[in-house]
């Protein structure tokens, strides 16, 4: 007994001394923080979860932040993955400092989107390739997100990081379900779906959509995520190239016209996409509503991951409710 009432008083000292050490209120705040994170993103929640592979630090935001936005809204779990670090997207910086500043501005595109986690894999922007170790990448980030919902890049897209990240997400399907590959983290217990993001290549076939989504709702929200992305607004959305920096006005007047001029760009994509997948909008929201609808992001099946049916893809896209 003389001897636990010991090792009792030594560790209460120990804890105090740690107490004082590192600030009690510290300890008690982190053990807090990280339970309020923990909470509301638990795999057993009733939830969907959502993973998406952009590979530069705004694909997913352009092709799928939308839609992202709309899942989250409803309490669904969207994770976005850049798999570059994006250090050569700019006419002027490169290297770390670039890769920092664009990871920093999509996690805050996330939290305007409202999504759990975006994260920027640190392979070099234009160097992907289709690797044995980066698919044992892609099948642990899909397992370790328990992901229902898989998205990519098909692998007929124009730049090479988004053609290898389509490989690899396709190479990750059905793999994921395989329990001694990667045996360090639990296989999925069935194939997730897994869909491509659009593209408008032709060769040597076509983007062909399976569920396109009206996402007029969360337009605003995504052109505030997109508004962030500052390093591509002064670099290559500015110019379409990388030969010179046409850096945003701090002045308030110059400031809001720049900022109509990215909307505008993006309003002209996603118009596109209702307009041009009109058909399908109809076929899913019905006659009046596909009618009127004005932005939209669409998305293909990917083969190799389970083939929902009709009936599936709505519950796992819940926003066709008529
Ligand atoms: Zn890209």
């Amino acid at each position: 007994m003389e001897m636990k009432k010991k090792v009792v008083v030594l560790g209460s000292i120990t804890l105090l001394v740690l107490a004082l050490v590192f600030g009690l209120s510290d300890l008690v705040t982190a053990n807090r923080y990280s339970l309020a994170q923990a909470a509301p993103n638990r795999p057993d929640d009733g939830k969907l979860r959502i993973i998406v592979f952009g590979a530069h630090p705004d694909d997913c935001e352009i092709k799928a932040g939308g839609v992202a936005a709309m899942w989250a809204a409803q309490g669904h779990h969207v994770k976005f993955v850049s798999t570059t670090n994006g250090d050569i997207g700019h006419a002027e910086i490169a290297g770390g400092p670039l890769a920092k500043r664009r990871t920093a501005e999509v996690k805050k595109a996330a939290k305007i989107l409202g999504i759990g986690e975006s994260e920027v894999l640190d392979n070099h922007d234009g160097e992907l390739m289709p690797t044995l170790e980066n698919r044992k990448t892609f099948v642990r980030l899909i397992r370790e997100w328990k992901a229902d919902i898989v998205m990519g890049h098909r692998p007929n897209d124009y730049h090479p990081d988004h053609r290898y990240t389509g490989i690899l997400m396709q190479d990750a399907a059905f793999m994921v379900t395989v329990a001694f590959l990667c045996p360090d983290v639990p296989q999925l217990p069935r194939n997730p779906v897994f869909l491509y993001l659009s593209d408008r290549f032709q060769k040597p076939n076509p983007f062909e959509p399976d569920i396109v989504v009206a996402i007029d709702e969360v337009f605003e929200k995504k052109a505030d995520a997109l508004w962030v992305l500052e390093s591509q607004i002064e670099s290559l959305w500015a110019t379409g190239n990388f030969e010179r920096v046409v850096p945003v006005p701090k002045e308030p007047a110059a400031r809001q016209k720049r900022r109509q001029q990215v909307n505008a760009r993006f309003a002209r994509r996603n118009e596109s996409t209702a307009n041009k997948y009109r058909a399908k909008l109809i076929e899913l929201y019905g006659e009046e509503k596909g009618k009127k609808v004005k932005y939209a992001e669409a998305f293909e099946v990917c083969e190799y991951g389970r083939r929902p049916t009709a009936g599936e893809l709505k519950k796992l896209f819940p926003f066709f409710a008529r």
